[in-house]
């Protein structure tokens, strides 16, 4: 029985390896040309009951526990004036409930765990009929059991849902600055050792230490889908956007201001879209779908930690049914519709605190109930 997994993100393979240590072999078809082929992003907080749960079942606990930085768990919250609502420090033995990661990292680590021939880079899945794989470069595989992992924008979705992506009203530009200790120390000082989030009325501004001393600063703004075209930002002139983007934030603490004026030329639009929170489908047997492919959310925490869960959940159950793929794949969707509708529910909830007037103080409350 053959297992073609479509996508080398952090979903597809973790699948891959758990059936690797349960003896079963996979097939991963990535788009990209080789794993350093596209800059991977930033950190990631894995929590101890989902992704941290999934790195268990595949045997990579102590790896991930030498990479995590513990103190990526730092919190500042500020609000638009530079008032700081609230800070909180990670103490050097406080337990690896949600450490951060980078994802280049983590991706490596499921990557060497691999065998060599497991990942199969530059076969772009274009479509799928009676247990053949069609690339775009005119290549084919068979498969008995397709797992589409091939996240936001997944091409093997189609064969199970009309179900597609939509904007959440919320677009976001990413930009960096590199080496911040040695470039911008009062800077560095003034971020601390993970995560530094500035809410205010339908924009914000979160920064984030990444362990290669590259702060990555996210701008949101509540617009429409069109707007990275009419907001007048030239993308394509990256000091000019700089210059467009601080004045987007005229009123703000020039604390906030002088951090967007020290990145470098990265400037990277990004639109948020989510598919419909509890989307499922009639188990089909010989295709399923994980992570961002199954359930996109909001970027708020939750789907790298589902993706690697689905992943390692679904390894189990096809290990339980190595002769039944079918039983096994409803087995592991009746599971992972109900996590993650839970999971995107919560998302929906935070990422509408976000987005929502006097949003600092909401986010407050929310970290100090009562
Ligand atoms: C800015 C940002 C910050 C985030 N922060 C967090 C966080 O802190 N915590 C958290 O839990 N989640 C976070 N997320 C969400 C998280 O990144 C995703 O949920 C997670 O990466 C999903 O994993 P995946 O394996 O499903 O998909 P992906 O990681 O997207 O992997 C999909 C893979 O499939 C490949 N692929 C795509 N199409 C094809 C094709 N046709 N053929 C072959 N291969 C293909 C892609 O190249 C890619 O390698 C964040 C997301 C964003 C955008």
């Amino acid at each position: 029985m053959t297992i073609a997994i479509v996508g080398a993100g952090l979903g597809g393979l973790a699948l891959a390896r758990v059936l690797h240590v349960n003896g079963i072999d996979a097939a991963v078809y990535e788009r990209e040309p080789s794993r350093g082929a596209r800059g991977q992003g930033g950190m990631l907080d894995l929590h101890s009951g989902t992704g941290q749960r999934a790195l268990r079942e595949a045997g990579l606990i102590d790896q991930f526990h030498a990479i995590a930085r513990r103190e990526g768990q730092d919190l500042r919250l500020l609000a638009p004036d530079g008032t700081l609502l609230l800070q909180e420090d990670t103490p050097d033995d406080a337990p690896l409930e949600r450490p951060e990661v980078d994802r280049p990292d983590l991706r490596n680590l499921l990557l060497d765990s691999l065998p060599e021939h497991t990942v199969h880079w530059g076969r772009a899945f274009a479509y799928a009929d009676h247990g053949l794989l069609h690339f775009t470069d005119g290549s084919s595989a068979t498969y008995d059991l397709l797992v589409g992992a091939d996240g936001a924008d997944s091409q093997v979705r189609a064969l199970l849902t009309d179900a597609r992506p939509a904007h959440t009203g919320q677009n976001t530009i990413e930009l960096g600055i590199p080496d911040i200790d040695r470039t911008h120390p009062d800077l560095a000082t003034m971020v601390g050792r993970g995560n530094y989030w500035v809410l205010g009325d339908g924009q914000s501004l979160s920064a984030q230490r990444n362990g290669d001393g590259r702060v990555r600063i996210y701008l949101s703004f509540n617009t429409a889908e069109d707007w990275f075209a009419t907001s007048g930002i030239p993308f394509d002139d990256p000091a000019a956007a700089r210059v467009r983007l601080i004045e987007l934030f005229t009123g703000w603490d020039s604390r906030f201001t002088a951090l967007i004026a020290a990145c470098d030329d990265t400037v990277v639009p990004r639109s948020i879209t989510t598919l419909p929170v509890g989307l499922t489908w009639p188990s089909t047997p010989g295709v399923t779908l994980l992570g961002d492919a199954a359930h996109l959310m909001p970027p708020v925490g939750q789907g790298a930690n589902m993706a690697l869960l689905d992943g390692a959940l679904l390894g189990l159950a096809l290990a339980a049914h190595p002769d039944d793929f079918p039983t096994a794949v409803k087995e592991y969707e009746r599971e992972m519709f109900a996590r993650t509708n839970t999971a995107g529910r919560q998302s929906a909830h935070v990422q509408a605190i976000l987005t929502s007037p006097d949003a600092g103080q909401k986010m407050l409350a929310f970290f100090q109930p009562g």
